[in-house]
């Protein structure tokens, strides 16, 4: 099989306005020739503006709604998204898992509206640090995988991003070798459930410019979801020149 192309996604969080569009354009300029699919999802505020000006770099939501329209104040639909000039969203991020509490069928089913939408869902998968104490790792997450796993995934509409939760925004990593052995099981699960083994395969999880090259150089690592370090167009674009 050949290599699946590297996809660097930034997720802004909520942080951004209108001024921070500037990173993106510095960002921009500063490409020259990537070895990799880029894409920023920044608050759904800027989705618009930031697709007018990012040039190469896709652009996409943090989150959408599972329904196409209707009475769900203060969501977003997945054709929303798209409409504004979006490319993909991310699903299932441990942030919505834990304060909204979304269940694996409620990421499932977004994941299916983004593909209705003609968008890529980028469906995040990770364990917490209790469960990996407990040497539940390869459970949970295999288990959040099957569970969330839009019907109809291929390795053009989908991305497993596997974001271990306790080492989001904390500055720490798991192991090369913990990292390795997550990304060879899925790997394999998201053959076993779509019949395809080039479905990409991000790491998440206080990645930046000091550990992207060696978190990127795992054969079964295919890219990276970034937060903190995609806010600034030198850490991102350091991020992007490791891949
Ligand atoms: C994230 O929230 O998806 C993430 C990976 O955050 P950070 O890079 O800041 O750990």
């Amino acid at each position: 099989m050949a290599a699946p192309r590297t996809l660097i996604a930034g997720n802004w969080k909520m942080n951004g306005l209108n001024a921070a569009l500037a990173e993106v354009t510095a960002l921009r300029d500063g490409l020259s020739a990537p070895n990799c699919d880029i894409l920023l999802c920044p608050p759904a505020t800027l989705i618009a503006a930031m697709a007018e000006v990012a040039g190469p770099i896709m652009v996409g939501g943090q989150d959408c709604h599972a329904a196409a329209s209707g009475a769900h104040t203060g969501d977003i639909a997945a054709e929303m998204i798209a409409d504004a000039g979006g490319a993909a969203v991310i699903v299932g991020h441990s942030e919505r898992r834990t304060d909204h509490a979304e269940t694996d069928a409620q990421v499932k089913a977004k994941a299916e509206a983004a593909h209705r939408a003609g968008l890529i869902a980028i469906v995040c998968v990770g364990e917490t640090e209790a469960e990996r104490d407990a040497g539940r790792a390869l459970d949970v997450v295999l288990g959040q995988t099957a569970a969330s796993m839009p019907d109809g995934a291929t390795a053009e509409n989908t991305v497993i991003a596997y974001e271990p939760v306790w080492a989001i925004g904390t500055g720490r990593t798991p192991t090369l070798d913990d990292i390795a052995e997550m990304h060879d099981a899925l790997r394999a699960k998201t053959a076993e459930l779509t019949g395809s083994d080039a479905m990409r395969l991000l790491y998440g999880g206080s990645m930046k410019p000091g550990n992207a090259a060696e978190i990127l150089a795992i054969e079964t690592v295919n890219g990276g979801l970034v937060g903190g370090a995609s806010l600034k167009a030198a850490d991102f674009g350091a991020i992007i020149a490791a891949a």
